[in-house]
């Protein structure tokens, strides 16, 4: 089947069928060639209902769990907003879709220097890659091209953060980094058994609601 099949098929029988509403959400993976982010060697399972191995031991999440968090993360045409875990930089890609201006942090530099490269040929202006320790929030110093300590970075940036790596608790920098009315959603729990939760910030308050059970890989940094 051709890509542009398996992925029409991809957004009916694993999205919409599963409750994804959002027509932007929607749109945009409709539109996001997902198998160029996807290694040669996995290519072929690029459009199946599992997560994909895409090199360093990480993977590219199940397309449901990115549509999932998208949608509960409700981005926004011009929205500034944080993804950790850059990884292949396909959930990036879907936020720049949408058109919301993504800074995205990936602790592996060959990972993000691949994604920056891929989005950067796709013609996505609105999207900034960035190595460094997610834990720590967005790095705020000149772009390092290496795994460093960041200095902290500044208070209540983004309206939104995504988190697509697992944690034991929610890393205080990221919630120092989300603004007023903002929402952060991650996986938090073990090596085994984890929940995607739902962060709201009303004030200095924040309201936690489980979304669903999921499996990352490990969130690894200084704040973990
Ligand atoms: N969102 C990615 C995509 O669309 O391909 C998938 C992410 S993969 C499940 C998790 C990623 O988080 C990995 O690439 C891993 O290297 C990265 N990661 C783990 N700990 C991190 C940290 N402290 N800071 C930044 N990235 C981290």
């Amino acid at each position: 089947m051709e890509w542009d099949d398996q992925r029409r098929r991809m957004v009916a029988d694993q999205l919409i069928q599963r409750g994804i509403r959002d027509p932007k959400v929607l749109a945009a993976f409709a539109k996001v060639p997902r198998h160029l982010f996807v290694p040669p060697g996995h290519r072929a399972d690029s459009y199946s209902d599992h997560p994909v191995p895409i090199g360093a031991g990480q993977t590219i999440s199940q397309p449901y769990i990115v549509a999932l968090m998208t949608q509960e993360l409700r981005p926004r045409p011009g929205g500034r907003l944080l993804d950790v875990g850059t990884g292949s930089g396909y959930q990036t890609a879907i936020l720049a879709e949408i058109g919301s201006f993504v800074c995205s942090v990936e602790r592996i530099p060959e990972l993000a220097e691949g994604a920056s490269k891929l989005l950067k040929e796709m013609g996505y202006a609105n999207v900034e890659i960035r190595v460094g320790d997610g834990s720590l929030g967005w790095p705020t110093a000149a772009a390092p091209r290496r795994v460093v300590a960041l200095p902290p970075a500044p208070a209540a940036a983004f309206e939104g953060i995504l988190v697509t790596a697992a944690a034991s608790a929610v890393p205080q920098p990221l919630l120092d980094q989300l603004a007023e009315g903002g929402r952060l959603i991650i996986p938090l729990g073990s090596a085994l058994s984890q929940t995607l939760t739902l962060i709201e910030r009303e004030g200095k308050q924040f309201q936690s609601r489980p979304l669903c059970d999921c499996l990352f890989v490990p969130l690894i940094g200084g704040e973990e």
